[in-house]
């Protein structure tokens, strides 16, 4: 069958209805839009601080504007580009499966592409894991690893870290270990408890009780780049089997090798009752996620043929998803990935741990593979902290701004602050960088901490004042 050709001359418009046509015709519309129809207080906070600027092309680790200037993105659309933006392999391999017509989502029917997906992410797992829940992001691996643990068990409870971060939906939002997502949505689901990251003893006390189906928990927490204490996970791990709980990693951020690792949790050699995966798994193209469990476990839940389709969701295993997913992996395998982010992250973290001495107000560098965190704390002298002081108590966290600010304006790098209300900068480069990329960020922060902190010692009050002034008028 024929299928009509985009009409150039409709409605007397060039190129009015080719999408990149249109694209064309909207350049610099982006915040406008925004502000009409999506996201105003997001359009108000990029506005604020100076980081509203119209994107046109992404490519490997730069976000290029609509002037031509590239941005060093270590943000990273917060770590889906690991393998960088358009990878061309990953890019080449979606054009030939979206030309070959495949039989994506028949629904009533299997998918060899996502049984090859489920497949390929079994081998690469540790011991107990021979089954997989395909689906469409984090949060929904996360929803699907509450359920199956609640099915599996029989069990209520759910446990979760202080600080800890596994999506927004209310299922996630439910183990959630930060108020200010919480705020405004109650109820929660029942039976969640916190327990804090790192803590042994008060999760022993919590799983006493026997009516705890699992205990979720990320190898590295994403909120303020948190690394588990050595000896934690497999604690923890000894714990739960103990108690008959289930214990699920978290990988949604840290897995595929961001860690150094294919999975986090090997640098800890433990063996999850469950592991959630997503964002690098998509190339960065389409939208994937992946709950691995035990046969056991999964077929707890898809336990009859009437139970067959008791979870999942309408996008889960299509055949774009699993193609993106399964050629990201080989570009992992092929580039040796994992190893790369391994002595990237060495390097950069070899590059930055001394600020730690340099400055007064570098608390703790810290994090794992090509997860990254620096800790900025008050200075000691009384009228630096002052300044310090009085920044804070314009917005507790805003000091952080002083440097991603600068960062981003005057040496184009796009970097974040690692959760709310605290102090903590974080990147999450993509795992391909180049060296020369993570030197020119090391050079670039100390050339900002070192502003920064005299601007603090000359007592500048106005350091941060019109950021502070702007960024409370824009909540
Ligand atoms: N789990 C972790 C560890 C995450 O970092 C995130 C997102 O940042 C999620 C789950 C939720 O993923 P998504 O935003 O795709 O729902």
């Amino acid at each position: 069958m024929a299928f009509p050709q985009p009409d150039n001359s409709y409605n007397g418009q060039a190129e009015v209805n080719d999408l990149i046509g249109m694209l064309a015709q909207r350049t610099g519309s982006a915040m406008d839009l925004n502000q009409r129809y999506l996201n105003r207080q997001l359009g108000r906070v990029l506005q604020t601080l100076g980081f509203d600027r119209d994107w046109v092309r992404g490519s490997g680790s730069y976000l290029i504007d609509s002037e031509g200037r590239e941005y060093l993105d270590l943000y990273a659309g917060y770590g889906v580009f690991a393998l960088g933006r358009g990878h061309p392999y990953v890019k080449a391999q979606l054009h030939a499966l979206i030309d070959s017509d495949p039989p994506s989502l028949p629904q009533l029917g299997t998918s060899t592409l996502a049984g090859m997906l489920a497949e390929r992410l079994i081998r690469c797992s540790p011991g107990r894991l021979d089954a997989v829940v395909l689906c469409s992001s984090g949060t929904e691996a996360v929803e699907a690893a509450l359920k199956l643990a609640r099915a599996a068990t029989g069990r209520p409870r759910l446990l979760y870290c202080e600080r800890g971060f596994h999506g927004l939906s209310y299922g996630s939002l439910s183990v959630n270990g930060n108020d200010e997502f919480r705020e405004r949505f109650g109820l929660l689901l029942p039976g969640c408890d916190p327990v804090p990251f790192g803590d042994l003893d008060a999760l022993e006390r919590e799983l006493r009780s026997g009516d705890v189906a699992g205990f979720i928990v990320e190898p590295v927490q994403g909120k303020g780049v948190y690394v588990a204490p050595d000896g934690y996970l497999a604690g923890a791990q000894k714990l739960c089997r103990g108690a008959g709980t289930m214990l699920i990693a978290d990988e949604v951020q840290t897995g595929l090798g961001r860690s150094g690792r294919f999975l986090a949790v090997e640098h800890w050699g433990i063996e999850p009752d469950m592991i959630t995966l997503s964002k690098a798994l998509s190339g960065g193209f389409v939208p994937v996620g992946a709950l691995l469990a035990s046969r056991a476990v999964f077929d707890a839940t898809f336990d009859s043929m009437e139970n067959s389709v008791v979870h999942g969701s309408t996008f889960g295993g299509g055949d774009f998803a699993a193609g993106a997913a399964l050629a990201s992996l080989n570009v992992i395998e092929h580039d040796g990935l994992v190893e790369r982010a391994r002595s990237m992250g060495e390097l950069l973290m070899g590059l930055t741990r001394p600020l730690v001495n340099r400055f007064e107000i570098v608390r703790e560098v810290r994090g794992l593979g090509l997860m990254w965190g620096i800790e900025l704390a008050p200075p000691s002298g009384r009228a630096a902290r002052r300044v310090w002081e009085a920044i804070e108590r314009r917005q507790p966290g805003l000091f952080a701004q002083l440097i991603t600010v600068p960062l981003f304006h005057e040496h184009r790098i796009l970097t974040q602050v690692a959760g709310h209300h605290m102090n903590v900068i974080k990147a999450l480069p993509p795992l391909t960088i180049a060296e020369a990329d993570l030197r020119r960020f090391a050079a670039a922060l100390e050339t900002v901490l070192e502003e920064t902190e005299s601007g603090l010692f000359r007592g500048y009050a106005s350091l941060g004042f019109n950021l502070g002034r702007r960024a409370l008028s824009a909540r």
